[in-house]
């Protein structure tokens, strides 16, 4: 059964037995749960759109691994046309939920993981490799959510993993056994965690052999014993609690993130693709965070697009659409939207073949697009912020609206043009305050900032990759000076 249904997918989560901490209190039903429950439809959309014939070609693949017809989250790569689809994808599911919807992480990790693992079997003759295509196969047979679990929480970072004044504050085999190993750490910033059916745990950094320990790749059940979470808090994210309509922006769809805490996790070595091999660390790191800065030029793009959509909207209903400056500060935000796509279409029309046989994106331009990204979603949603207008932060709630004394005020004293109702502008500057400021800024503002790693990271690739001595050459050469 290669492909879930959406109703299947629902069904196989609430099956699971996970140990979530919501607001300090444990929560028993994670499916239902009305501030996790938003995520959960942002990650349903990937089986939703899967089924249906007209984005049959973005949403699915055909495995390589079994020829079977996969949902593309499973799929590795096969092609630079299979990296672009993946991008559009991704704007396209940033576009139905205006959301993080999660599942990306997974399918990047994948991804980098396959390549790395044959390369470590290649030269240190393991069989890591064939244990994680094991796990791939079912995988893409069952139509998981897996969970790329990358970044740990670091302590002092002036400190090497083994130096830290705790050293559980990188992720690290406390136990190696006959049948497996034994593991503790905690990852921070877990996006779709609880939404997830396995975990898929990599290094957070390249590490030197004095850090062999922290050197670690396994996948594990997301609800195995030995792993809970405490869930994130998200700007405004109890007005999810109030059961209105549209008071949260976005009312069906969210993200969520989550501290993973590995408390004595028992791995099977079957699930282990990385137990000491440190010169690895660097390549599965690199590739990670190269496909996870691809996708931001696909899915910060379908929520941008939306962001664009609630600006050009409020600008109608203020009345405001003629003015000539808000018509560029439009084409502006369309502009640095397009940019952002266009990196990410570029770095994966530029991608090649791995020893492995999936393809990998051109790190450079991944490494573009995400430091793109730390900067333009941020002058979008300015420039959103600046045609929706200060009531945008101001108005009064969903409830005052339907009261029976101050209703009739608002809907007369906050009308817009005439022929639209009150409620739709009241709707649109909300969907733009969720966007902006509120549960799902955390996907397109600060995760645009370090999501799939902080501008910082990019600019070290950057300066890694982007070859400057043969810059220097050409600008000799036309300047007639001798090497
Ligand atoms: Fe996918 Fe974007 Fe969320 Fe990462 S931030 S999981 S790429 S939607
Ligand atoms: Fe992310």
């Amino acid at each position: 059964m290669p492909l879930k249904t959406p109703e299947q997918y629902e069904e196989s989560l609430r099956k699971m037995n996970f140990k979530v901490y919501v607001m300090g209190e444990e929560v028993k039903n994670v499916v239902d749960h009305p501030i996790i429950r938003p995520s959960m439809n942002s990650v349903k959309m990937s089986y939703t759109l899967a089924q249906d014939p007209q984005y049959a070609e973005l949403m699915t693949a055909k495995s390589s691994l079994t020829g079977n017809k996969i949902n593309r989250f499973c799929h590795l790569h096969q092609s630079p046309e299979d990296l672009v689809k993946k991008v559009k994808m991704q704007r396209l599911m940033g576009q139905k939920t205006a959301a993080c919807f999660q599942r990306c992480v997974g399918m990047d990790a994948i991804n980098a993981v396959d390549s790395t693992t044959f390369e470590m079997d290649k030269k240190l003759g393991t069989e890591y490799h064939k244990r994680f295509r094991n796990f791939l196969l079912k995988m893409q047979e069952e139509d998981w959510t897996v969970d790329g679990a990358m970044t740990d929480v670091k302590g002092d970072r002036g400190l090497n993993p083994g130096k830290q004044a705790d050293p559980d504050l990188f992720c690290r085999i406390v136990e190696k056994r006959k049948d497996g190993i034994v593991v503790r750490g905690c990852k921070a910033h877990q996006t779709g965690a609880v939404n997830s059916h396995w975990i898929l745990v990599m290094p957070t950094l390249t590490m030197s052999k004095e850090d062999a320990d922290f050197a670690l790749s396994f996948v594990a059940p997301a609800d195995a014993k030995g792993i809970f979470y405490i869930l994130g808090r998200q700007s405004c994210d109890t007005r999810k609690l109030e059961g209105g309509q549209f008071d949260m922006g976005n009312k069906e769809f969210g993200g969520h993130e989550a501290m993973m805490i590995f408390d004595d996790l028992f791995v099977p070595w079957e699930n282990v693709f990385m137990a000491g091999e440190f010169e690895f660390t660097g390549a599965l790191v690199e590739r990670f965070a190269g496909y996870h800065r691809q996708s931001y030029g696909g899915c910060k793009v379908g929520v941008g697009d939306v962001l664009i959509g609630a600006a050009a909207l409020a600008a109608d209903y203020n009345g405001a659409n003629k003015a000539s400056h808000v018509k560029d500060k439009l084409i502006e935000m369309m502009h640095l939207n397009e940019t952002l796509y266009s990196c990410g279409i570029a770095c994966s029309a530029e991608g090649h073949k791995t020893a492995s046989g999936n393809y990998l994106i051109d790190l450079l331009l991944a490494n573009v697009c995400k430091q793109n990204v730390t900067r333009f979603p941020y002058e979008i949603a300015r420039l959103a912020e600046d045609i929706a207008g200060g009531l945008m932060v101001t108005m009064p709630s969903e409830k005052d609206l339907k009261h029976p004394v101050t209703g009739k005020y608002i809907e007369k004293y906050l009308r817009g043009i005439a022929a639209v109702p009150t409620e739709y502008r009241m709707r649109v500057l909300r969907l733009i305050e969720n966007i902006t400021l509120g549960t799902a800024a955390v996907g397109y503002r600060t995760e645009s900032m370090h999501g799939a790693g902080s501008p910082q990271a990019q600019r070290i690739m950057i300066a890694r990759q982007g070859n400057l001595e043969q810059k220097k050459a050409l600008a000799k050469k036309i300047a007639g000076i001798p090497e």
